[in-house]
């Protein structure tokens, strides 16, 4: 994986979190709450571990499933492990990354798990 495009991933990633966050924040008091004494930089340094459980019950299962994928998808990049697939490690082609930054699974085996999953 290009150093480069990782880079523009990482930042895709980050403003995507913000962007979760903020929604969160204006669809729960609790939420705002949480984040309303921190600095609007430090909001990409909230990892979901911080967000306690109570929190979680109150949020969208599906922001919180985002959440998971973005901080799973920014160690991956720490860990110099993004855009390989974590189920057969094969690299994830770049335009899917694009559309999905948090994409973690090639597309073969993202099918298998749908199906799977239905
Ligand atoms: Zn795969």
């Amino acid at each position: 994986m290009k150093a480069e495009f990782t880079k523009q991933m990482r930042k895709a990633l980050l403003e995507l979190k913000e962007e979760i966050l903020y929604t969160l924040a204006q669809e729960s008091d609790e939420f705002r709450e949480l984040i309303e004494d921190k600095d609007p930089k430090d909001l990409v340094d909230i990892a979901t571990d911080d967000i306690d459980k109570r929190m979680l019950e109150i949020l969208e299962n599906q922001d919180i499933k985002r959440l998971n994928l973005i901080e799973a998808a920014l160690s991956r990049i720490e860990n110099e492990r993004y855009g390989f697939c974590m189920k057969c490690s094969a690299k994830i082609p770049e335009d899917r990354l694009k559309a999905i930054p948090y994409a973690t699974l090639c597309l073969p085996c993202k099918s298998k798990e749908e199906r799977k999953n239905r």
